[in-house]
């Protein structure tokens, strides 16, 4: 209590002594930045203060003077010492200062990094490259972490048949497929980045963000739902980023946030605001990683009640031309089903007001990057590819399935499902981390249906009559009808 008393007095004292202390130095004139002795730039500062109402002149050239007495300007210094009068007039009042300073001229170093041999093979990424999580393998190729960009160095550690092991970080590695890589020359370390600014902003059709980089680093992309977050884990980086700028006009996220995970691993955390996601794009543009984040289509986000009306779905229509897919009992070929189909699926989509883009309208072989691309182009809210599957038991009916690769698609490949079943076919299940590539862009949704099984006499007969296949689509567009309803409502 004693203590406080004291303090309280002391305040109380200097605020009455405050204005006395002010205005007598106010009366002098002090420079208060300047009076440097040596320099190393030529652009030099002088700033001072003198009672209010003064002349100012600084190697006799008049300086403003503000209302508070401060004034400034700023000197181009040369080579050696330059001499600086300061003097401040005031009616019959004529104060000056005058001091040196020294102007070093220091040579500008080329900077020569430290010379870094590293022992091991280094491999670099080109168009296309992809992570597996393992060395496995099934019919559609193995498990895949995500796509890279190209241009990604990192440490070669093992290498199998056509894949080469890779270290993304200390303490995690993956596979690339070797086609998708090149060696670099030998003795090149792998990068490591300290992470820089980053900037949130809304691109138009999409949010953006950008984080610098001083390297193109590996990076791993993660979904978590609930809330639902997109997650990018950088290898070989550590935060150095101690400015965020977020506009305040974002549409698909809400916020960032980033984690160090490990003392090489640094995440960027992307909170979204809407629980359905429209594909997102993970690149590079130099060395800072670019990440974009769909809005909602403008169509559902405007629209009074839920509808197909202006979205814009890529349908796909598997195989074609020389890949027949599977071929029935009695000789008919998956391909002429699907395009058959795919053409049900557009006037129904149509009719509902939506627009459709085809992959092929023919009977002609399309390369699946081919079929990515066009939708890429054609700019696709969603994307259905229609298939029929095949194997199992001849003499039961196999029925009707839906796949997806994302975990955020799954309620869309839920929704189609059920539509699905409401025919009288079985139920073979809503598959997911589903290898098929046309499952695996994230620019926009996927789903493919597989409807009834080739090599099952039952589904035979069903998939065999066309009133059959343009009911199976009708359930399609329905099932896509729903899903705009929760995306809509908001909630899965
Ligand atoms: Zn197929």
């Amino acid at each position: 209590m004693k203590t406080n008393l004291k303090l309280l007095l002391t305040i109380l004292l200097t605020l009455v002594l405050l204005p006395f202390a002010y205005s007598q130095s106010n009366n002098n004139l002090r420079v208060v930045r300047g009076k440097t002795d040596t320099v190393t730039t030529s652009n030099h500062f002088v700033v001072g203060v003198a009672a209010p109402g003064s002349n100012i002149y600084i190697n006799d050239q008049p300086v403003k003077q503000y209302s508070t007495g401060s004034f400034g300007t700023e000197l181009i210094l040369r080579e050696g010492d330059n001499p600086i009068t300061v003097r401040a007039t005031l009616g019959a009042t004529d104060v000056s200062e005058s001091f040196t300073v020294f102007f070093k001229k220091v040579p500008i170093l080329p900077r020569v990094d430290p010379i870094t041999f590293f022992p091991k093979l280094v491999v670099k990424t080109k168009k296309g490259a992809y992570l597996n999580y393992g060395a496995g393998e099934d019919r559609l190729g193995g498990a895949k972490i995500n796509f890279l960009a190209e241009g990604i160095k990192m440490e070669l550690i093992d290498s199998t048949k056509n894949l080469y092991k890779v270290k993304l970080s200390e303490n995690s590695y993956a596979f690339i497929p070797k086609q998708f890589t090149e060696k670099v020359a030998f003795g090149v370390a792998p990068p490591y980045s300290l992470t820089s600014s980053w900037s949130v902003s809304n691109a138009g059709k999409a949010d953006r963000v950008r984080v610098s980089l001083e390297n193109r680093q590996p990076y791993t992309i993660h979904r978590e739902l609930d809330p639902n977050k997109l997650i990018i884990d950088i290898h070989g980086a550590a935060c150095n980023s101690n400015w965020i700028t977020q506009y305040l006009d974002l549409k698909a996220i809400d916020y960032v946030h980033l984690q160090q995970r490990a003392s090489d691993v640094f995440s960027v955390i992307i909170k979204l605001k809407e629980a359905f996601s429209w594909g997102y794009t993970v690149d590079y543009v130099g060395n800072s990683l670019d990440i974009t984040i769909k809005h909602t289509p403008e169509a559902i986000a405007i629209a009074a009640k839920p509808s197909l009306k202006g979205l814009v779905f890529g349908v796909d229509a598997g195989h074609g031309g020389s890949a027949s897919g599977a071929v029935s009992p009695s000789g008919i070929k998956e391909k002429d089903l699907n395009l058959d189909m795919v053409f049900m699926l557009k006037e129904e989509l149509e009719k509902r007001g939506a627009r459709v883009v085809l992959s092929r309208s023919e009977d002609v072989d399309v390369a699946m990057q081919e079929r990515l691309d066009i939708f890429k182009r054609e700019n696709i809210d969603l994307m259905v590819s229609i298939h029929c599957n095949a194997g199992g038991n001849p003499l039961k009916p196999m029925g009707t399935s839906t796949y997806y690769r994302h975990i955020e698609y799954r309620t869309l490949a839920e929704v189609i499902l059920r539509r699905l079943l409401e025919l009288d076919v079985t139920n073979f299940g809503l598959v997911g981390n589903f290898n098929f590539s046309l499952n695996a862009p994230i620019e926009f949704p996927t789903v493919l249906v597989e409807t009834l099984f080739m090599s099952s006499l039952p589904d035979e007969v069903l998939i065999a009559d066309p009133a059959f296949r343009k009911e199976m689509m009708v359930r399609v567009a329905k099932g896509l009808e729903d899903y705009v309803k929760l995306v809509k409502k908001g909630s899965r």
